[in-house]
């Protein structure tokens, strides 16, 4: 990405000024917690000179300081009608400053600011990954109407529309070359660096770049569902989803501030009494104990370091729909991968055919491509390539088609009705010697494609996919730290074991329907715990919704990409123990975060109840500890 992105950037002057623009709409916060800190210091310095002359500063740095927090807290007050942390500082900042306190609670303020904008870097970084993404967008494309070229906007564009796309230029839409072809650089989709070469009928994706050829391209999607775009949403959702864990602090903070204030309006009155404390100290200890059991740093226990490993594992090519699912990556029991363009490439190529006796193979051949070029199966498309390299006659027309998911494709000619698929789907019990035929082919981990006419069995195709080179390395990596490993297929069960043993996974399940997906992983979730699924295709929607963690496979079908929680747009199947590990450093960091916050604040109540601690210490001690848990969250973004 970082390539495609430096491209751009040379190459569109107006990127410059919107910088300049949101410098200072980007670093308002730190500069006005800055500036606080100036006054106030500059108010310090002035006490002994003049009293009066130094509280209007003190009153400056409380404003400049206090206003964004202020307003933050105060709206959120009563948009949630929930009391929050920003809410205890302001009261803690004017109470001191009621009692004297002016240097204190401006130095609550200064460092209460300067957390904020620290927490505010963390969502703008995760945010730019996205603008980065925007940037990569063009917003016109050159439209061919009769032969001739007209520059409209994207968003004009229509499916079927041709375009004409020339060297250097970025695509402005998703479609598929209808004509030339090029090297195209799709770095910003899927994060390889590695131009890819594409030609006729290859799909071409929004926010690529096309490097060296002249193409036509004939849009497929509107500019709202491109690929692209569907990125974008996606990151986008992911960072106003709340995980559960954060939610949970953030009902608890409610509870926590009314509990901290009733506290604190009890201690203002009661040491007096019992304590014999006088009325200054009564007050000073009650500031004081409205400062140190504010429960900021635990409130910034979590946000910071999830955003930041969010953004952090999209720059890699992971999509998080949330940080929830990142949470959950590192307690999971079991992992269920679907077969084709999962474990494996998806990209079979046929390898044998084998017709019964009397049947014209070249003509079956025909028939079968003619049908499966109706289908986006990945066997679909081997067998239409492998029918256009041994034959120059057009397909053939077809009467009707359907396509059954998970099972295969069923068309009608001449009133024969003609099925590819499945042995069950093309015919129950299959043809013995197509049977027999079948199984050499099935141990070498070829899958087996049925043809039949009126249910009877004419052929069969045997087509091999390869595994994908990171498979067998991530299966033993998730084995080795104690994950169940299944492979999930609708493939035969023959074929499915040969695959299976070849992945090393722990189990298999074959010949399963799309709904029979969904079942098992219902069953692996009794039966282990926590499992996620791994899938490309429709057929494996269901399960990936089912599953505790859906992870899709970029390259899937767009149904597969919506309901899954997690993309590797890389199609890199390595990622997955990447996320576990970065799962892993996740959840220890907020468990540091959450245990050091909860301590700190301990700490510092018992000591201000010893008189152990002043005003500034306790600010101090408070602000820090805030402030050290979001650096501490920071630490995964890298
Ligand atoms: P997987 O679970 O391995 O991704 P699918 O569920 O997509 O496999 O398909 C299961 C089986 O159904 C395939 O192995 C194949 O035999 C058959 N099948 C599905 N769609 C087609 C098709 N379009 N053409 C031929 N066979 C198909
Ligand atoms: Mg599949």
């Amino acid at each position: 990405m970082d390539k495609a992105h430096s491209i751009v950037l040379n190459h569109d002057p107006r990127e410059k000024k919107v910088k300049r623009a949101s410098i200072l709409q980007e670093h308002g916060e730190l500069i006005a917690s800055l500036a606080s800190g100036v006054l106030l210091l500059v108010g310090w310095l002035l006490q002994s000179q003049s009293v009066v002359l130094s509280t209007i500063i003190f009153i400056a740095s409380f404003i400049i300081g206090g206003y964004a927090k202020a307003k933050e807290g105060i709206e959120e007050t009563f948009k949630e009608k929930s009391l929050n942390v920003e809410l205890l500082m302001f009261l803690a900042a004017i109470g001191s400053a009621l009692i004297g306190y002016w240097w204190e609670g401006g130095i609550l303020i200064f460092i209460f600011s300067l957390s904020g904008a620290l927490e505010t870097y963390t969502n703008n970084k995760s945010k730019k990954e996205i603008s980065a993404l925007f940037d990569l967008q063009p917003e016109t494309a050159t439209l061919l109407v009769d032969g001739m070229e007209k520059v409209v906007s994207v968003g004009e564009l229509e499916i079927g529309d041709r375009i004409i796309v020339k060297p250097g230029e970025r695509i402005p839409a998703d479609g598929e070359i209808i004509k030339g072809e090029t090297t195209i650089d799709e770095a910003a989709i899927t994060g390889e660096s590695l131009p890819v070469r594409k030609g006729l009928k290859d799909n071409i994706f929004a926010g690529t770049i096309n490097i060296n050829g002249s193409i036509v391209v004939e849009i497929t999607k509107k500019s709202t569902e491109t690929l692209f775009q569907k990125i974008i949403d996606l990151v986008q959702t992911a960072q106003s989803e709340k995980s559960p864990s954060q939610l949970f602090i953030e009902r608890f903070e409610d509870t926590y501030v009314k509990l901290v204030l009733l506290i604190v309006l009890l201690m203002m009155v009661i040491p007096h009494y019992l304590i014999g404390w006088n009325w200054t100290e009564t007050l000073y200890r009650a500031m004081v104990l409205l400062v140190v059991a504010s429960p900021c740093a635990l409130v910034a226990s979590i946000m910071p370091a999830t955003l930041s490993a969010i953004s952090n594992s999209a720059k890699k090519g992971i999509l998080f729909k949330g940080g929830v699912h990142l949470e959950r990556l590192s307690q999971l029991k079991a992992i269920a991968f679907d077969k084709t363009g999962t474990l494996t490439k998806g990209t079979p190529v046929v390898t044998d055919v084998y017709v019964k006796e009397g049947v014209n193979e070249a003509d079956l051949l025909r028939k079968v491509a003619s049908m499966e070029h109706f289908s986006n199966h990945p066997l679909a498309t081997a067998i239409v390539r492998h029918y256009n390299l041994q034959s120059d006659r057009p397909l053939l027309d077809v009467e009707t088609i359907e396509d059954v998911t998970g099972s295969g494709i069923l068309a009608r000619f001449d009133g024969d009705e003609w099925r590819v698929g499945t042995k069950d789907f093309a015919n129950q019990t299959g043809d013995e010697e197509a049977n027999k035929e079948s199984m050499v082919f099935k141990n070498a981990g070829k899958t087996v494609v049925y043809i039949s006419c009126n249910r009877e069995v004419l052929g069969i195709i045997a087509l091999k996919d390869t595994i994908r080179e990171e498979t067998k390395k991530t299966i033993q990596f998730l084995k080795s730290i104690g994950i169940k490993t299944i492979l999930l297929t609708g493939d035969n069960s023959v074929t499915a074991k040969a695959i299976a043993e070849e992945a090393g996974v722990d189990e298999f399940v074959a010949e399963c329907l799309p709904e029979e997906k969904l079942n098992h992983i219902r069953e692996f979730q009794q039966k282990y715990g926590l499992t996620a699924m791994v899938g490309d295709g429709i057929n494996d929607a269901p399960a990936l919704a089912m599953a505790d963690v859906g992870i899709a496979m970029g390259a899937g079908t767009d149904v597969a990409l919506e309901t899954a929680d997690v993309v590797l747009m890389k199609n890199d199947l390595g990622k997955i123990s990447q996320s576990i590990e970065l799962s892993k450093k996740m959840n220890r960091i907020v468990k540091q975060n959450v245990f050091f916050a909860i301590a700190v604040i301990v700490l510092l109540i018992i000591s201000n109840f010893f008189q152990a601690i002043n005003l500034p210490f306790g600010v101090v001690g408070h602000e820090g500890s805030t402030i050290l848990v979001i650096l501490n969250g920071l630490r995964l973004l890298k």
